[in-house]
């Protein structure tokens, strides 16, 4: 995985390079109230947006500024593992759980448009196993395979 921050203030950009072993991928907001199923390529899209960090100081002006963070992926995983973060923390010590339903496609999942510039050549990715957690709330429930 493939971070660049860019200072507004001074343009001059820098990357960061990590590895991971999967994906957490947030519930956005705008789909907490939401009733019908949730693309995952919608979830997958908001995830590679772009983010905007407010009052970081830049190693190169030494000014505080505003940095644009892009996220992409430098090498496909072998096996691609998404967790959907279903537990949304509300106010200080009440965690509610997400009662949603994502659309995720069996076979053919490609992760197009959210690579970096030296990428290898597309791969895509058919569902092999999905576990899901039931229960009403964070306390009580199981995860089921
Ligand atoms: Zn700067």
């Amino acid at each position: 995985m493939k971070y660049t921050f860019k200072c507004s203030n001074c343009q001059k950009t820098f990357e960061k390079i990590d590895s991971f072993k999967e994906l957490m991928i947030p519930i956005p907001t705008k789909y907490h109230s939401h009733t019908s199923a949730i693309p995952l390529q919608e979830l997958l899209k908001n995830y590679f947006s772009k983010e905007y960090i407010e009052d970081y100081k830049c190693e190169c002006c030494q000014k505080k500024s505003k940095f644009e963070k892009t996220t992409t992926i430098l090498k496909y995983p072998e096996v691609l593992i998404l967790v959907f973060n279903i537990f949304n923390v509300v106010g200080q010590d009440f965690i509610q759980k997400l009662q949603k339903n994502i659309e995720v496609p069996l076979y053919d999942l490609n992760l197009k448009g959210f690579e970096g510039e030296s990428f290898e050549k597309k791969k895509s990715y058919n569902l092999d196993s999905f576990i899901s957690h039931y229960g009403e709330s964070v306390d009580h429930g199981h995860y089921i395979r």
